[in-house]
């Protein structure tokens, strides 16, 4: 299904005048979204400006010619042929439109929520499309419209991105979702922040109030400055009371990327203490009254609360070992990461693809979605680390760290270091 935001047929009645606030409102909010396009530099294209350049215009339309402009949300199952013959666009119109549209798009595949503008021209003999344009993601659009001749005509249009680097220092307010989100960080960084500190900084637990926060990262911008797409993070750094965590981004000389303290020192460990994002540790490793039997027992595992359906990553690369139903765990994956580690998750809801005995699977992939089956009193995940067959606790374990820079490497990276941080003195001069 999809929902019209506008679609109003031109006809005088005394109702007309209730109606031309809200169409006006909502036409300035259409015009706007038709705006990125036209602005785009490379396709400043007049029929578009003719028809939607003024409200007045506007109103001139829809009175003379009969246009109605529609914009239309695709919901599951739509097609642009249902959405064009819901118009009542004659087949033979409705044909034309789309072999125009063909020739720079395959719209066989309308995703959920991709966004479809539609100028519908009401005549005497028959409604007319005057421009229709599908959004393919939040940078390319095709734009089908009738040319001076009366022939439908394709555009591709794609927004020129340019890379800028970004500089964002903030201090936590309440929680680091929030603040990021505050501070216009994308989700994007964020989750890269977070699985960068993963390792050594719980951010339920250990982020609060007043601690400080910088990320340098790159950011690709369009024609209006807004910011469609992110890199990644060139620096970051994390300062509060017991700690201060710098990161430079080190690229090797194949192009793969890793993350160094100015030391050259890695902060990632053989396996993550958190295998999973936003959650909060519920139940930790020890003795305890056992939630559901009611008796004193060792809980050998950590509990981390979070909504049904939540990621759950491997903690460290290696092979699974178990996947399947196992008693009281409910659905269960056992991961081995060397003859010494291995991890396990409990109580999960479902098994990520692929994730089946002896796949193998890389630190902070997705194996499986946090969930309440087995033995479980709400949602979350049991996760145990065995460390030679007994079970340790993953909070306060000593574990491995990766490997630090060395040689020509290390030598590479106090170079980049040093650009880097020219870099961002740059960026903060210009703040
Ligand atoms: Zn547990």
């Amino acid at each position: 299904m999809y929902k019209k935001i506008l679609s109003y047929r031109p006809s005088f009645k005394p109702s007309l005048v209730f109606l031309i606030i809200p169409v006006l409102i909502i036409f300035i909010f259409i015009s706007k979204s038709f705006d990125q396009y036209s602005e785009n530099g490379e396709s400043k294209d007049q029929e578009l400006e003719n028809n939607l350049i003024t409200v007045k215009d506007f109103l001139f339309n829809q009175f003379n010619s009969g246009a109605t402009k529609v914009e239309l949300k695709v919901r599951n199952g739509d097609s642009i042929q249902r959405i064009l013959y819901d118009q009542k666009i004659s087949p033979s119109e409705v044909n034309n439109v789309l072999n125009a549209l063909r020739r720079e798009y395959n719209f066989g595949a309308l995703r959920n929520d991709q966004k479809v503008y539609l100028i519908v021209k009401r005549e005497k003999n028959g409604n007319f499309v005057s421009r229709l344009t599908v959004n393919i993601d939040n940078i390319t659009s095709v734009h089908v419209f009738l040319n001076k001749d009366n022939v439908y005509e394709t555009k591709r249009v794609t927004k020129i991105l340019t890379k800028k680097n970004h500089l964002i220092e903030t201090t936590i307010d309440r929680g680091i979702y929030r603040t990021a989100k505050q501070s216009g960080i994308e989700n994007s960084i964020v989750a890269q922040f977070a699985r960068l500190y993963g390792f050594e900084v719980d951010f339920q637990r250990d982020l609060k109030k007043n601690d400080k926060i910088k990320i340098f990262y790159e950011r690709y911008l369009d024609d209006d400055g807004v910011s469609q797409r992110t890199g990644n993070i060139i620096y970051s750094e994390i300062t509060n009371v017991e700690k201060n965590i710098i990161l430079y981004r080190y690229e090797y000389p194949n192009g793969t990327i890793a993350y160094f303290t100015p030391e050259g020192k890695s902060i990632e460990k053989s396996l993550m203490r958190t295998p999973i994002n936003g959650a909060k540790l519920s139940s930790r490793y020890g003795f305890r009254i056992h939630p559901i039997l009611g008796y004193n027992q060792m809980h050998q595992g950590t509990d981390f609360a979070a909504p049904i359906g939540t990621p759950v990553m491997a903690s460290g690369s290696g092979t699974v070992e178990y996947s399947g139903w196992k008693g009281g765990y409910g659905k269960f994956i056992s991961i081995r990461h060397s003859p010494v580690y291995q991890t396990n998750y409990a109580h999960l809801q479902d098994y990520a693809k692929g994730i089946r005995r002896g796949a193998k699977v890389q630190q902070g992939q997705v194996i499986g979605y946090l969930g309440s089956t087995g033995s479980s009193t709400g949602p979350h995940l049991h996760y145990e680390v065995v460390v030679n067959g007994r079970k340790e606790n993953s909070q306060t374990l000593k574990l491995p760290s990766a490997t630090p820079l060395e040689g020509n490497n290390k030598n590479f990276f106090e170079i980049q270091k040093r650009n880097i941080d020219n870099l961002i003195l740059e960026a903060s001069k210009k703040k």
